[in-house]
């Protein structure tokens, strides 16, 4: 029987992971070595209880009485802090899900690496903010990534049997998120709310406004050159609001291979867990006929300032990608707690940016975690809101 670890199972993504699981069979179908959470423990409780894992974790020690007292009798083992997350990844399990949000994500990752698994990965922040060490890392161990995130899950598929070298160029799709069609003047007033409603994809809340300001997609465009080893220059995106072209892979002989499907992410989630088969899923058939058309748009770079940083940050390298994912974590959270307004997420990156080029040691790639990490901490000081409130 297969073994299975998914570390941030509490989330949107770790949701539909877990409906796959149960679907296939759940514990008669899989053994489950661990699961992850944060804050949400009455509901990784009831996962582990479902697919019946060995351990269950929660990154915050302060949940670890309630966990326990959910999880009482079962059998389950239980621990908590950040530690024990990066100890659970640690333990061999022949699948492992990556699954946490944020830079959170990266030092568990690590150890699957480190252990020879393979890595399914949806955060993409670990390849942002460490690519070099996470793709090294794995090379190292005889480890294997499948990238999970839809577009980048596409144009792996769509790589299939195919040889890099004679890959022109690829294009990511972006639906354009929440304020594709505002006019300008008004985004520096958006609110949370507004920010935090996706048209085609249900989403955890963070990559949702992510979506909306395009800094998910500067996290892609940087996710696809780390991953994929392609240039800058290689690396397009287009605004398509149906969301059903992910990616397209164009060659030098003028053909193109797109991948399309409908926006629900247990393709990608199910295609990482079957790999190299493919399984039946439990997703939408396409209906072309139905969608009628579909179309695309170049992205406005004064609206989504975010994709000018990722190819800033990719020319740049070193530790670039940690200060910007750092950076654009902590503009974030100042959004969301009301701090800054929609508009002043970007130059509160770029100003941590800027900061952080003129320090020595920025040109040269961070080569383990605890640089990786310095680097973290500085970007989300520079990058902090100290003025009150907006
Ligand atoms: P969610 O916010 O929905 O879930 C995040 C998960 O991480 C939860 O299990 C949460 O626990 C846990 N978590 C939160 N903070 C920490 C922490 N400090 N340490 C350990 N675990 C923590 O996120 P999503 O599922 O939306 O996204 C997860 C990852 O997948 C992200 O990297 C995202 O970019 C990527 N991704 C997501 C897509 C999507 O459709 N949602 C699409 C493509 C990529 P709890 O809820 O219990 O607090
Ligand atoms: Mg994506």
């Amino acid at each position: 029987m297969r073994s299975v670890s998914v570390l941030g199972a509490t989330g949107s993504i770790g949701e539909s992971a877990f409906d796959l699981l149960m679907r296939a069979g759940g514990p008669e179908a899989y053994r489950t070595v661990a699961l992850t959470g944060a804050a949400n423990v009455g509901r990784l409780a009831e996962m582990a209880r479902a697919l019946r894992a060995e351990i269950a974790v929660t990154a915050l020690p302060e949940k670890l009485g309630a966990l326990r007292e959910a999880l009482a009798g079962s059998g389950i083992e239980t621990a908590a802090g950040p530690e024990a997350v990066a100890e659970a990844a640690a333990r061999p399990a022949d699948w492992t899900l990556s699954a946490i949000i944020g830079a959170a994500g990266l030092p568990p990752g690590l150890e699957v690496l480190r252990r020879g698994g393979t890595l399914a990965l949806a955060n993409k922040e670990s390849l942002v903010a460490a690519g070099r060490l996470v793709m090294g890392e794995s090379q190292r161990n005889g480890a294997v990534i499948l990238p999970v995130d839809s577009e980048h899950s596409a144009i792996f598929q769509s790589l299939h049997g195919e040889n890099l070298d004679s890959v022109e160029h690829v294009t990511i799709t972006a639906s354009g998120g929440a304020f594709r069609d505002w006019p300008l003047e008004r985004l520096a007033r958006a609110t949370v709310a507004e920010a935090s409603s996706h048209p085609n994809w249900a989403m955890g809340q963070r990559i949702t406004i992510d979506s909306a300001s395009m800094f998910n997609k500067a996290l892609e465009v940087i996710e696809a050159h780390e991953f994929f080893g392609l240039s800058c220059d290689q690396i397009k995106v287009l605004v398509h609001p149906q969301s059903i072209v992910h990616a397209m892979v164009s060659h030098r002989d003028g053909g193109s291979i797109a991948h399309l499907g409908a926006p629900d992410m247990r393709h990608a989630i199910g295609y990482a867990l079957h790999w190299p088969q493919r399984a039946a899923l439990p997703v939408p058939a396409l209906d072309l006929a139905a969608l009628g058309s579909l179309t695309f748009t170049a992205p406005d770079e004064a609206r989504w300032p975010a994709l000018r940083l990722a190819r800033q940050v990719i020319r740049a390298g070193g530790a670039a990608g940690a200060v910007l994912n750092a950076a654009k974590e902590q503009a974030l959270d100042d959004f969301i707690a009301g701090r800054i307004g929609f508009m002043d997420m970007a130059p509160a990156v770029e100003r941590a940016l800027d900061a952080c080029a003129r320090e020595p040691g920025f040109a040269s790639s961070p080569g383990d975690l605890a640089t990786v990490l310095e680097w973290d901490a500085q970007a989300r000081r520079l990058a902090a809101c100290t003025s009150g409130a907006a």
